[in-house]
């Protein structure tokens, strides 16, 4: 079932970016998340208002950074890193069909799901990986500090996050986490795991998506109070310059990550 052409428009309102191609693509999407949700469960949302909003709307909030859009336009390689159902990648993607793309998660399943609905999205430049940041990440590997920018949604606290995504990200290059409420307070915990791991703060941008001028009389109550919740909702995306390289004994196995973050 594609998308509604109402939720097509309210999501067009709010990303002025997304070109009819990649609005089509995000339509294909919303189908394919659907399906995908009753095959193995990716994702707790399933109304088509938590979908566009909370999925998309969300993971394309990285379009609010200049310099993530400069580095996008450019063709720069990215990494999503515990990308689970495909965000923010595939809505990503979907705006940027060219960009060379790789998407890691330790779920094989997801991963599965995930090569199939590249190859329906006909995005050809996504690359799916099944594997552990961490292990991944490693000295020894070849997608250590491999990446122009790297992005990342909902997989950890900052300084976890940090050790986990910087070492992927290649000297000049930029990482993004999109994060919620909490993010001044988990930024104000990983100044120490920042600089450690080579990163500096570039900014911290207050996401903010204007009222869009679609007319809500479309929608169900349930719908708008979803809405409503979502334009409440504080995000910021923390972004990171690398500025140098990670030590080699970075990141460290996942329980010492998290039991004893830096
Ligand atoms: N980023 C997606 C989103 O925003 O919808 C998924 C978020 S989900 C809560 C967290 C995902 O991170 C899971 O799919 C999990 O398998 C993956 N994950 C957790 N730790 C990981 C690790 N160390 N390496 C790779 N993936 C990891």
């Amino acid at each position: 079932m594609p998308l509604e052409e109402k939720y097509l428009s309210l999501l067009n309102a709010l990303i002025p970016q997304a070109t009819p191609k990649a609005l089509e693509r995000l339509s294909v999407l919303f189908d394919l998340v659907l399906d995908t949700s009753r095959k193995i469960n990716i994702t707790s949302l399933k109304s088509p208002m938590e979908i566009v909003l909370k999925h998309f709307a969300d993971s394309l909030s990285l379009v609010q950074s200049p310099a993530f859009c400069a580095r996008a336009d450019a063709g720069e390689s990215a990494c999503d890193i515990g990308c689970g159902g495909g965000f923010p990648g595939l809505p990503v993607a979907c705006l940027y069909p060219h960009l060379p793309l790789t998407m890691i998660d330790s779920t094989e399943k997801k991963i599965t799901c995930l090569r199939e609905n590249a190859k329906a999205l006909e995005l050809s430049h996504i690359t799916p990986v099944w594997g552990r940041g961490e292990a991944l990440a490693q000295a020894s590997g070849a997608m250590r500090e491999s990446f122009a920018m790297a992005f990342s949604r909902a997989v950890a606290r900052l300084p976890v996050l940090c050790e986990l995504c910087l070492p992927f990200v290649k000297k000049g290059g930029v990482f993004f986490a999109l994060k919620g409420l909490r993010a001044e307070e988990e930024l104000a915990d990983s100044r120490h795991a920042i600089a450690l791991l080579g990163g500096k703060v570039a900014e911290v941008i207050d996401v903010s998506f204007s009222a869009p001028c679609v007319d809500l009389s479309l929608f169900s109550a349930e719908e708008k109070s979803i809405f409503d919740e979502f334009f409440l909702a504080k995000r910021a995306i923390i972004v990171l310059e690398k500025v140098k390289n990670t030590p080699p004994m970075y990141p460290r196995a996942w329980g010492k990550m998290t039991k004893k973050s830096l």
